[in-house]
């Protein structure tokens, strides 16, 4: 073992990482339902759901059923030209459960993926509609959309650090997000600067791009239903689209089955991923109207101008199918809501610790933000020896754990979480957790 480790260390990149880091590295042996087994033994109670997507648990019986059954059929065909069961039975599903008025699917390998394709869409839907100066994408600030140039142009500017690839990025327009805070009051107001940019540069601005209600990787912030309703306003009234980024809310995380419900709003184009399979292998999903379809598939050229060699993997929707059903068939938002009021129970006692900026809670996602950043090498570890996986980035202790986890092993998570940030706070001088 300790080799294979060396080795990793040596030669394998892991997501922002540096090669030859001296940063602690967990072999994973084993998951089953909300654990995971190391190599030396010892189990962890997973807050992470593997970054938003394992809502079910690991191992699940069913999905694994639905994926050796699609593996005995075939596992993969070209998408040009041919079709298959498992692609037209999930875009079928897709269209019915999400926002009314999303009715075409276009699969792709990864949500990075999909917000390229949901650019190029809005980007061909100008251009076909005889408005082509309309070429660039209006964006909140603190916004994550993934890591691909066309996507990482959109991610906050300071967060994404965008002037590592100056020249080689998209220049986009950037807003100030609104103010942090799903339930407190709004003031239109805050939707000011968003409406300046549209008078002023409307003609430019082929679409809004955002993260509906919960802006993730971009520092997990919280924001009112109305501000998204509003941007929806401004987007008709200047002729810009809307998409909305549901790589990380959808599929129940937020308390609704898709954050837009929080505000009864729909997109022009919607970005699926992460928990579309369960956890259990990559797809993404870009959805849009029959508007933009047709006006794109009318246009110059008349086609849609992207096509990925795994696009509706028959593995990938059979996963996806699978994952949708048993999310149906479950007690997902009593679960999501049993999980909110335990989050916020265990984590509340986080809000008297020095160093703790803030603690928010929403549907099944939990944070503690700091006023420092946190030391990896050190705090990584000790949430190991608490017996729990937590995965902290910058000054965000974080978790969304899976659908299925019991109120015990929340309790444990959050007890862990609370006193390893007492302990990793440095101004701390009592061991009250
Ligand atoms: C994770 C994420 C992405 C990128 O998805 P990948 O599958 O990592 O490419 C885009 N947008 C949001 C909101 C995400 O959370």
């Amino acid at each position: 073992m300790e080799t294979w480790i060396a080795r990793d260390r040596d030669l394998v990149w892991h997501p922002y990482s540096a090669i030859g880091a001296d940063l602690p590295i967990f072999p994973v042996v084993g998951a089953e339902g909300v654990r995971l087994r190391l190599a030396d033994g010892r189990e962890l109670i997973d807050g992470m759901a593997s970054w938003w997507c394992a809502i079910h648990g690991y191992n699940h019986p069913e999905m694994n059923r639905a994926l050796h059954e699609q593996i005995e059929d075939f596992s993969h065909v070209m998408f040009g030209g041919l079709t298959h069961r498992p692609a037209v039975a999930l875009a079928t599903r897709l269209a019915a459960l999400t926002p009314d008025g999303l009715e075409t699917v276009f699969f792709a390998d990864s949500g990075s993926v999909s917000v390229e394709v949901a650019m190029k869409m809005a980007l061909q839907y100008q251009h076909a509609r005889g408005e082509p100066s309309r070429r660039r994408f209006l964006a909140p600030r603190n916004g994550y959309h993934g890591d691909t140039f066309g996507a990482m142009s959109v991610c906050d500017p300071v967060n994404g650090m965008h002037t590592l690839f100056t020249g080689m990025l998209a220049e986009q327009i950037f807003v100030d997000a609104p103010a942090a805070g799903f339930d407190r009051p709004f003031d239109a107001r805050e939707l000011e600067p968003m409406r300046r940019q549209l008078e002023a540069r409307g003609h430019e601005i082929a679409a809004v791009i955002l993260e509906p209600i919960v802006q993730g990787a971009g520092g997990m912030r919280f924001y009112p239903p109305d501000y998204l309703r509003g941007a929806r306003k401004l987007c008709d009234e200047f002729g810009a689209l809307l998409i909305c980024d549901e790589i990380a809310t959808g599929f129940g995380r937020s308390g609704k089955l898709f954050a837009c419900e929080h505000a009864g709003i729909s997109p022009d184009i919607l970005c699926l991923g992460k928990a579309l399979t369960g956890g259990y292998i990559t797809l993404a999903a870009t959805l849009t109207t029959r508007e933009v379809s047709e006006t794109i598939s009318s246009g110059n050229p008349g086609l849609f101008m992207h096509g990925p060699t795994f696009m509706a993997n028959p593995l990938a929707c059979s996963a996806g199918l699978a994952s949708i059903d048993i999310l149906l068939n479950s007690p997902w938002q009593q679960r999501v809501g049993d999980i909110e009021a335990g989050l916020r129970a265990g984590l509340a006692p986080a809000r008297d610790l020095p160093g703790v900026a803030d603690v928010r809670v929403l549907g099944a996602i939990g944070v503690i933000e700091l006023e420092e950043p946190v030391e990896l090498a050190t705090i990584q570890p000790r949430f190991v020896d608490a017996g729990v996986w937590v995965r902290p980035f910058g000054r965000l202790v974080y978790v969304m754990p899976p659908f299925v986890i019991s109120p015990e092993d929340l309790a444990t998570l959050t007890a862990a979480m609370v006193r390893v940030v007492n302990a990793a706070c440095p101004r701390v001088t009592n061991g009250a957790y």
